[in-house]
């Protein structure tokens, strides 16, 4: 049993994410409190944030939880992709590119993050965002060069 930090109350460990970055395995937030959090819906800015920055530090050899086991991070880690930017550095990037971000979840299509020069690293002068749709496109295009 684990108490939420929101809302106080005991709940079972199945009732909160896993979160490896945490000591005990948990996130320290229930599932239904994260829920209700402005970060967590997505269409935000908020939201966009949060999802990129896990999926950054999962698959740069630098990033906070390198997961080398999933398949879709091999190419990262085969090419050493770094993470260059911090935290801070990203969420002033993504409210500066806010209306693209907005226009893309209105349009009904995925944002992603881009690196505009595939062989350069995820620096925040080497990152656009794009639609998922044209980041997998380019990719594809790249592997065939
Ligand atoms: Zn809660």
């Amino acid at each position: 049993m684990k108490t939420c930090n929101k809302c106080k109350t005991k709940k079972v460990y199945k009732a909160f994410h896993k979160d490896r970055s945490r000591l005990d395995g948990y996130h320290g937030t229930c599932k239904d409190c994260k829920k209700k959090m402005p970060s967590c819906k997505r269409g935000t800015v908020a939201y966009f944030f949060k999802q990129t920055w896990h999926v950054l530090n999962k698959r740069t050899i630098n990033g906070k939880y390198p997961d080398r086991n999933n398949p879709k991070n091999e190419i990262y880690f085969k090419k050493g992709v770094r993470l260059e930017m911090t935290r801070d550095q990203f969420k002033e990037f993504c409210e500066l590119n806010k209306q693209s971000i907005l226009k893309l979840y209105k349009d009904g299509k995925t944002p992603s993050l881009d690196r505009v020069n595939s062989k350069k690293h995820y620096s925040v002068e080497n990152i656009e965002i794009i639609s998922l749709r044209d980041n997998i496109k380019k990719s594809h295009n790249e592997k065939g060069q």
